[in-house]
């Protein structure tokens, strides 16, 4: 688990959520690297491309301006690049890409991927190459995948390397191709990568969706799929955007396995 910055949201109200009923209105980014004896994965990329801006060894702030006139402060530590470097790995040693979905907080450094074997739904990929890009996203980071060797994910479950230990499950609603990744650790255990399924951890427990999802009926939809999932293989949910749950989550070079 890498730690590509932390968000400072301005008003929750977006998420569906009044600033009183949040503990943290700040999101953690994490990206994540799987590893496994047939390749390995990165799953999501973070929210500032590593050639914006120069680490200098202590947290900085940068400010995102999207297309779309939304913006954001980001904190920001260490590249990408670098926390892969840490642990052995260049963007030429990572056989898949996967995005949970295509907001620009997900695809930051996706072009640096564009050699790995992107991992989408169809639908996903045709909004990302719209005419007219959705809202929240930074197509200038994602347009190299446009050339990348690209696998179609049909199926809702897509068994990554063939032994059911890596899975990227359909879970749209927040975007028509969202997805989330489910890991069976032979230590850790099951856990699921939320993607943006939930944001924050009130999310869940009050029930509500965000104001600017593709389809909040298939955001419904999805958790009621997913809850059944982590209940059928008691997996851990990993809410991506959990501030403070993932601080107490090990980062790399640590690991889980
Ligand atoms: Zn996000």
């Amino acid at each position: 688990m890498f730690d590509c910055g932390t968000l400072h949201i301005a008003s929750t109200e977006p998420l569906g959520l009044k600033k009183e009923e949040v503990a943290t209105a700040d999101m953690s980014v994490p990206c994540f690297l799987v590893t496994h004896p047939k390749g390995t994965l990165l799953w999501d990329t973070g929210a500032v491309p590593d050639t914006g801006w120069n680490p200098v060894g202590h947290p900085i702030l940068q400010h995102v301006a999207l297309p779309d006139f939304q913006e954001c402060d980001v904190t920001l530590i260490k590249s990408l690049r670098a926390q892969l470097a840490e642990v052995g790995y260049s963007p030429s040693d990572i056989t898949y890409l996967a995005l949970s979905h295509y907001h620009f907080d997900h695809t930051a450094n996706a072009n640096e991927f564009a050699d790995s074997i992107w991992l989408v739904r169809q639908v996903e990929r045709d909004a990302m190459f719209a005419e007219k890009s959705p809202g929240l996203t930074q197509p200038s980071t994602y347009s190299a995948l446009r050339n990348s060797k690209t696998l179609i994910l049909k199926a809702n479950e897509h068994d990554v390397f063939g032994d059911g230990t890596v899975v990227i499950k359909l879970a749209p609603g927040h975007t028509p191709g969202h997805q989330v990744l489910y890991l069976k650790l032979a230590k850790t255990g099951g856990v699921l990568l939320s993607g943006d399924l939930y944001h924050y951890p009130e999310e869940r427990v009050l029930d509500r969706v965000p104001t600017f999802e593709f389809s909040a009926e298939q955001t419904r939809a999805s958790r009621v799929a997913i809850d059944a999932f982590l209940k059928k293989t008691s997996a851990q949910l990993w809410i991506q955007h959990d501030l403070n749950s993932n601080a107490k989550l090990k980062k790399s070079p640590s690991f889980y396995d």
